[in-house]
């Protein structure tokens, strides 16, 4: 399939938004990975989805460096007002079954994708890491700060909306897919 109809499929399958994710304008930042350190959600040093499991900086560049084209997908919230928890909580529930299903779908054209969502992985009910290898590493998916990158800057040199307005609440992954030529 053409990364047109992956976008349609996309927005088939429930994201309020999609776009084609052109690799070579990720940038990476270790301000990204500082804030994984700063351990907000929980997850810094307990799965193999966030640092340090996921890898070194450099390590995950060298991951990222493969591929040349990918797909944005958004899930837009609609909140009552700005304390709407459960506007929220639903939006994000949303997301990340869209997410996973997308992703399983993706896998069986481009068995070496790499999908980074929004969350630390939760495919597990208690991650594995340290003491044994990933459950399932191709059912895995980071968050793309784990990986150095700041949504806002991939969807601003990719022509998406950060930010869909006032009431709204947005949820942003990414699926690497095309490899790089000479990969
Ligand atoms: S699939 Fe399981 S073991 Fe692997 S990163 Fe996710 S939660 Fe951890």
């Amino acid at each position: 399939m053409m990364m047109e109809q992956w976008i349609t499929r996309a927005l088939e399958s429930g994201f309020d938004a999609a776009g084609t994710l052109d690799c070579s304008t990720i940038i990476l930042r270790t301000e990204a990975r500082e804030a994984c350190k700063s351990d907000k959600c929980r997850r810094y040093g307990r799965s193999w989805s966030c640092p340090p499991g996921c890898g070194s900086l450099d390590e995950c560049a060298a991951r990222i460096r493969r591929y040349s084209k990918g797909l944005i997908v958004q899930t837009v919230g609609k909140l009552e007002d700005e304390f709407d928890g459960e506007g929220m909580m639903d939006a994000a529930r949303r997301h990340a079954e869209n997410f996973r299903r997308l992703s399983k779908e993706l896998r069986e054209h481009y068995p070496d994708m790499l999908p980074l969502g929004t969350e630390s992985c939760a495919t597990c009910d208690l991650c594995t890491y340290p003491d044994s290898p990933c459950r399932d590493p191709f059912g895995a998916s980071s968050p793309m700060e784990a990986f150095g990158m700041m949504v806002g800057d991939v969807c601003r040199a990719n022509g998406m909306e950060y930010y869909h307005g006032k009431g709204t609440i947005t949820f942003t992954g990414c699926f690497l897919l095309e490899q790089a030529t000479g990969q």
